[in-house]
C-alpha cells in the first residue's frame, strides 16, 4: 500500500487549451479513502488517469509511494482502475475474469486460485464464481470489477464513479459495501464522483474541484461547516446554500445585513469578521436547516433577527419539508420539520441560526474568516 502525492500537477490536452488540471497539489495518504468530487469536466478523470499512468503529466510530479510515477508505463505502477462499465469478460466465467489479471502477470496457479477465493470470500461472490457476467445482478457484477482489483494486491484502488450504473438503492446499499470493504483491506483509494451525497458519505477526506482547480481538501465535517469559498458552500449540500447579497450596515454598535425586503441583526460573533465591509456588499449564505420558523424559535433568537417571507412551494418528504420562500424576489430554500404546520402564500417570519451564518466576499468569493 502507499501515499499519492500530486505535486503542482498540470494537464494540459492540446496547447491553447484552458488546462483540465491546473497545478494540483495534495497528498492521499497511506490507506486514506479519498473522494474527488466535481461537476462534469472539471478534471477529475483526467487526475486519475494522470496516476493510472493513461493520461501524460504536462507539468509537475506525481508520487506513489515512495517513486515518481511520472516515466512509470501504466503497468509498473500497481495501480488497479474500477470504472463505472464493469469491462468483464462475458464469455469467462466469474472465476476466470478474477484471475485474469493475475495470469497476465504470470502469477502460478496454485497462488492465482488461492487470490480469486480470498478476493471472492472478501465481495461474497463465492456463490457466483462458476457463473458467466451475465447471469449476475449490476451489483454482482461490479463487485466482480472490484473483485478484479482486489485481487492484484494493487498498492492503489483507483474508482471512477464506479456506482453510477447502478440504480439508486443498490447505489446506497454498493456504497456502504464499498466502505466496508476498505475498512478491511485498506488499500488507499481515490473515488471520482460528481455526487455530492456520495461524495460526503464515503469519503475519510474530499477534495472538491471546479474548472480543473483544487478547491479546498478537508473531512467532509469540515468542507460542510466551513467551506472555503462560494463554490464550495454551494456544491456540498441539498439543497443547496442560500446565497443572498447583503449591504453591511452599522447602527447603534451593532451590524445589520440589509437588502431591499429585510435589515437582519448580524450576531455579534460574526459581526467580528465583518468589521472591513462596512457599507459594502458581501454575499450571505444561510443552509437551508438552518433557517428556522418563529413559532420553532422559543424566544432563541432575538426579533431584530427576523426576516418575513411568503411560503411559494410546500414540498412533503415524511420525515422533513422543503418550504421555498420569498422576501421581496430573493427566494429561500429551508428545510424544516414537518410539525411546522405551513401552506401556499402564507406570510410567516423566519430566522437564520446565528452561530450557522456563512459570509463570502462578493468578488473574490472566497469565506469571510
Ligand atoms: P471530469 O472527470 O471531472 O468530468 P475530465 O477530466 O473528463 O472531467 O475533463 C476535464 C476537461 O478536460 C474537460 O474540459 C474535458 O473536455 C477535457 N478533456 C478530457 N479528456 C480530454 C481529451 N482526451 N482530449 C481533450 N480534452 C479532454
Amino acid at each position: 500500500m502507499a501515499r499519492v502525492i500530486f505535486d503542482q500537477v498540470t494537464k494540459i490536452y492540446s496547447r491553447g487549451d484552458q488546462p483540465a488540471v491546473s497545478n494540483l497539489s495534495m497528498e492521499i495518504e497511506d490507506e486514506e479513502f479519498l473522494v474527488m468530487v466535481g461537476p462534469s469536466g472539471c478534471g477529475k478523470s483526467t487526475a486519475m488517469r494522470m496516476v493510472a499512468g493513461l493520461e501524460e503529466i504536462t507539468e509537475g510530479r506525481i508520487i506513489i509511494g515512495d517513486r515518481v510515477v511520472n516515466d512509470l508505463p501504466p503497468k509498473d505502477r500497481n495501480v488497479a482502475m474500477v470504472f463505472q462499465s464493469y469491462a468483464l469478460y462475458p464469455h469467462m466465467s466469474v472465476r476466470d475474469n478474477l484471475a485474469y489479471p493475475l495470469k497476465l502477470r504470470k502469477v502460478p496457479k496454485q497462488e492465482r486460485e488461492q487470490r480469486v477465493r480470498e478476493a471472492a470470500r472478501i465481495l461474497d461472490i463465492e456463490q457466483y464464481l462458476d457463473r458467466k457476467p451475465k447471469a449476475l445482478s449490476g451489483g454482482q457484477r461490479q463487485r466482480v470489477a472490484l473483485g478484479r482489483a482486489i485481487v492484484r494486491n494493487a498498492d492503489v484502488f483507483l474508482m471512477d464513479e464506479p456506482l453510477s450504473n447502478l440504480d439508486a438503492k443498490l447505489r446506497v446499499q454498493t456504497r456502504a459495501e464499498l466502505i466496508k470493504l476498505h475498512d478491511r483491506v485498506r488499500t488507499t483509494t481515490i473515488y471520482v464522483t460528481h455526487d455530492q451525497t456520495e461524495a460526503m458519505t464515503m469519503g475519510d477526506r474530499i477534495a472538491v474541484m471546479s474548472l480543473g482547480v483544487l478547491q479546498q481538501l478537508d473531512t467532509p465535517q469540515n468542507l460542510y461547516d466551513y467551506p472555503a469559498n462560494k463554490f464550495v458552500a454551494g456544491f456540498m449540500g441539498s439543497p443547496a446554500m442560500n446565497f443572498i447579497d447583503v449591504n453591511v450596515e452599522a447602527a447603534d454598535g451593532k451590524l445589520y445585513a440589509s437588502t431591499p425586503g429585510f435589515r437582519m441583526h448580524i450576531p455579534d460573533q460574526k459581526a467580528r469578521l465583518l468589521q472591513n465591509y462596512i457599507g459594502k456588499t458581501v454575499t450571505m449564505g444561510i443552509r437551508p436547516e438552518h433557517l428556522v420558523e418563529r413559532s420553532q424559535l422559543n424566544g432563541r433568537i432575538p426579533e431584530d433577527s427576523l426576516i418575513p417571507a411568503t411560503v411559494d412551494v410546500v414540498e412533503l418528504l415524511g420525515n422533513e419539508i422543503f418550504v421555498y420562500l420569498t422576501n421581496r424576489g430573493t427566494t429561500l430554500t429551508a428545510r424544516m420539520d414537518p410539525e411546522t404546520k405551513l401552506q401556499r402564500g402564507q406570510e410567516i417570519q423566519i430566522a437564520a441560526e446565528p452561530d450557522k451564518l456563512h459570509f463570502f466576499d462578493p468578488k473574490t468569493e472566497e469565506a469571510i474568516r
